[in-house]
């Protein structure tokens, strides 16, 4: 391993050069091959190298890579977000680009509260919350993250903080079970709403499966509907992030589809140009941005390098290269396969406390003892050593925390490109067997 100049999360720490990816294998400038089991960040979910993208990048740079978004559009700007919205049936009419996930949340949020500012509405300004969740990291977006690991040094910078207790089933926070709860974690948005005062109560923003908060935390049936309901009933705008699980990650092309019911404001990130260039969006349907059409007419957020044509033209191509190879098919056929997997995995590593999630957006809860759940305590670092033994074993992890009512808990989560294929998959479980063997 070689030392380098630039800044890394762990700043005495020597991280591996990468030389080149291909598929779903990155390579270090030793020779040594890793499966990216997370997509990155779950990010690259098309894998690396592919050709069709690159070819749409030169393209594009050959014809103008960057146009100011106050001056001019550009055809790829254009064609992207139309697509957007048609893959959205058309529910979300409207799109506003920029460069991050966290921009994009700022972005939905700020679009929220100028929703009902420009109908008179001053006071509708916060915006709710859960514990468990990652909305971003940038002040505004991490009032809103329950990640308690992130938030925790800046505290005293932050606006606001969560208020609305996780869908977690598995450590229920209304110490219940489902369905004889009645989903409490649902309803407790309504008691929320009613104690802060729905004047106050601009929208309220989940992630559809949450995912560095919860290795992928998946609600029970029928959780969504209700919070529709609720939001309907006071007049909230629901934003759902979907910076992790939009673009068809979780085996459907945004997660919301899976509960049938349809939010106000969507955001999208990491998959939009899956690694090949920074992309993310927020879309906000017809009934979200009328006010503000029949009003200012603008959007108060915004970047130098949003809508650029270049990046715009990747986030067409990644999308188009899924359509052509039926990806989102094969990300919930491959994602039933994995888990399949790992179930059996779970018999061998009692350490595998819970899996959860869909699609390829698959999560793992590390306990000391499946039968009391009881977590590992924090100075074992399970997380880390567990992503950091793979990574040597040639795997690449995502980590994630779990728990919550004063567990800090362990969790990874397993997210690799959609092209991923069977035998690929029975590797990447082989290789975290060898992993949970020499942790555990
Ligand atoms: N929202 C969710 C659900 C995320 O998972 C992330 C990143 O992990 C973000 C927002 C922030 O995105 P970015 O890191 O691109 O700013």
């Amino acid at each position: 391993m070689n030392k380098t100049h630039v800044i890394k999360p762990l700043l005495d720490d020597d991280y591996p050069v990468i030389s080149y990816g291909k598929g779903i294998y990155l390579y270090d400038q030793d020779g040594k091959r890793y499966i990216d089991a997370s997509s990155g960040a779950v990010t690259a979910s098309i894998g690396h190298g592919v050709k069709e993208i690159i070819d749409a990048m030169t393209d594009q740079a050959q014809k103008v890579a960057f146009v100011y978004r106050s001056q001019f559009t550009s055809d790829s700007t254009e064609a992207l977000a139309k697509k957007l919205c048609e893959l959205s049936s058309n529910h979300f009419q409207w799109s506003f680009f920029v460069n991050s996930g966290t921009e994009a949340t700022e972005t939905a949020m700020k679009t929220a509260i100028q929703h009902f500012q420009e109908q008179g509405k001053p006071t509708k300004t916060k915006v709710l919350s859960r514990w468990m969740s990652y909305h971003g990291i940038t002040i505004g977006a991490l009032s809103m993250s329950g990640h308690v690991g992130r938030r925790k040094r800046f505290s005293s910078l932050l606006e606001d903080y969560p208020s609305v207790s996780p869908p977690y089933c598995y450590r229920c926070p209304f110490h219940q079970t489902y369905p004889s709860c009645n989903l409490a974690c649902a309803y407790e948005l309504e008691t929320v709403i009613k104690r802060t005062g729905p004047e106050h109560i601009a929208g309220f923003i989940t992630e559809p499966i949450v995912g560095a908060a919860g290795a992928a935390l998946t609600p029970p049936p029928g959780y969504y509907e209700v919070i529709r309901e609720i939001c309907d009933k006071y007049n909230v705008l629901w934003i759902a992030d979907e910076v992790m699980t939009g673009v068809g990650r979780t085996g459907v092309m945004f997660a919301y589809e899976h509960w049938g019911v349809k939010p106000d404001i969507m955001t999208l990130g990491k998959g939009v140009g899956a690694g090949y260039t920074p992309i993310a969006v927020t879309l906000a349907s017809s009934k979200t941005i009328e006010p503000i059409m029949n009003g200012s007419k603008l959007i108060m957020s915004g970047h130098t390098l949003s809508a650029n044509p270049l990046s715009s033209a990747v986030g067409l191509a990644v999308l188009t290269y899924i359509e052509k190879h039926d990806l989102i098919q094969e990300a919930a056929l491959k994602g039933d396969y994995l888990v399949e997997k790992l179930k059996k995995l779970q018999l061998l590593y009692p350490i595998i406390g819970d899996i959860r999630g869909k699609g390829l957006l698959i999560g793992l809860e590390l306990v000391q003892n499946p039968k009391t759940k009881e977590p590992f305590s924090s100075s074992e670092n399970m997380t880390a050593r567990l992503i950091s033994k793979a990574q040597k074993n040639g795997l690449l992890l995502y980590p994630s925390q779990a728990g919550t009512d004063g567990v800090e808990g362990d969790g990874i989560i397993i997210a690799p490109p959609f092209t991923i294929t069977h035998r690929q998959l029975d590797e990447t479980v082989d290789l975290l067997s060898k992993t949970l063997h020499e942790v555990q």
